[in-house]
Formats: C-alpha cells, sequence, structure tokens
C-alpha cells in the first residue's frame, strides 16, 4: 500500500514538473521573469507585492497570480495598484501547480509584460514540491513567526534562490535570534542570498527591488535558448 501510494505521489510531481517546463518556456518566448513568492500565512507575501508594483511600475510592465484557498482580499488589494492580476481559489488546496499557472497565462496579457509575480498559498510545506514554471523561488519569513522556520521547514529552505526576513520593524519586540536563522539556512542552502527588510519603513527594501531588477537584466541579456 505504501509502495502505491508513492508511485501516485510520483506521478503527479513527474506531470507537474512537465507542464511547468512548458510554462518557462512560454514565459521565456515573451521574455517575462516569473517569480514564485511563498511563506507561511501572514508573513507579508500580499505587502511585498504591493510594495513592489509601487515601486517598479513605472518601468516594468507587471502581472500577478493571487493563489488563496478562498477569498479575493488580497487580489482586490492588488487589482487597486493597476496592474493585470488572475486570482485562483484552491478550495481545499493548499499549493498552487503548473496547471493552474498554465491557465493563468491564457488569460494575461503576455506581450505586454517584464514580470509576473505569483503569490503562493500560505503554506510552508507542499508548495516547495511543485514548480510553477517560475524562474526564482523567494520565500518570506517573517520575525513574529520565529527564527526556527529553516530547521522545521527545510524543504522549503533548500528551495529558495532568495530570503527575506520580513517585519524587522518588530525584531525589538520578537524573541527572533538572527544568528539562529542564518544557521538553519546555512545547514539547507548555505549560498542563499537574505535580505532584511520592512514592508511598513521600507528598511532593507531597496535590495529586494534591485535584485529583481538584475533578474530582469539577466533574462534580457541572455535569454533562454
Ligand atoms: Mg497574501
Ligand atoms: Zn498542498
Amino acid at each position: 500500500m505504501e509502495i502505491k501510494l508513492l508511485t501516485i505521489k510520483e506521478d503527479i510531481l513527474g506531470a507537474n514538473e512537465a507542464k511547468a517546463r512548458m510554462n518557462r518556456e512560454r514565459l521565456n518566448k515573451y521574455s517575462i521573469v516569473a517569480i514564485n513568492i511563498m511563506s507561511s500565512p501572514g508573513a507579508g507575501k500580499t505587502s511585498l507585492i504591493i510594495q513592489t508594483i509601487n515601486k517598479l511600475k513605472p518601468t516594468t510592465r507587471i502581472a500577478v497570480i493571487e493563489g488563496d484557498v478562498a477569498s479575493q482580499v488580497d487580489a482586490e488589494k492588488v487589482h487597486q495598484q493597476g496592474v493585470p492580476i488572475i486570482q485562483i481559489n484552491i478550495p481545499g488546496g493548499c499549493h498552487l501547480d503548473a496547471n493552474m499557472i498554465e491557465n493563468a497565462l491564457n488569460d494575461l496579457p503576455l506581450e505586454d509584460l517584464d514580470l509576473l509575480l505569483i503569490e503562493n498559498v500560505g503554506n510552508l510545506i507542499c508548495p516547495a514540491e511543485f514548480d510553477l514554471g517560475e524562474h526564482k523561488k523567494v520565500i518570506l519569513a517573517s520575525t513574529p513567526e520565529g527564527d526556527d522556520k529553516p530547521d522545521k521547514y527545510p524543504l522549503m529552505f533548500s528551495e529558495a534562490d532568495v530570503v527575506l526576513v520580513t517585519k524587522c520593524d518588530l525584531m525589538p519586540y520578537m524573541d527572533f535570534q538572527f544568528d539562529n536563522f542564518f544557521r538553519g539556512i546555512a545547514r539547507v542552502n548555505p549560498a542563499v542570498g537574505i535580505f532584511q527588510v520592512s514592508c511598513k519603513t521600507g528598511e532593507g527594501i531597496e535590495q529586494w527591488f534591485d535584485w529583481l531588477l538584475n533578474q530582469m537584466k539577466d533574462s534580457k541579456a541572455h535569454p533562454p535558448p
């Protein structure tokens, strides 16, 4: 029985990877950089997306895909920023997959985009297993969650291309030890970039903008075949 279950899971992930490759090739054709943003609920994914739109909108054509179990609360906030947005609700689901992204891409004006921000479902477990066809994975960890998240969710943090520690303005009130956090990350992903940011005060957020702009510059300079 156990072996059978394992096989099913591998089939699901195998089919997902094939679809993710197709999504990535499609995005590459339009030179769109896609970023998969993951975290637990409430870590600040939507706030980061709104700040990013505010900053980059004058120079960058951005669209957003919002994944949520229910509601359009986040999508409505992002929609007010005046960028194309696709809401994906997954009742009873806990992650986005490549199929959902393919459907969303069908409804986005791909020829008019530079950057696609994908807000995954708030969950530190299975989103890490599903390639969406994105180019980079970004993990947020907020200071109120504590500094032990990399130890507790090693797969998620091992997959990250960059880690943002969010809500750094709350540091004085939180028992968050950066040393512990850095040690946890170093065990699973020693080379990953870590930015300390606050969307509220704007502290550290320029590093994130610079990183994003560099991703887009790289993709224009070295277009994938
Ligand atoms: Mg959100
Ligand atoms: Zn899931």
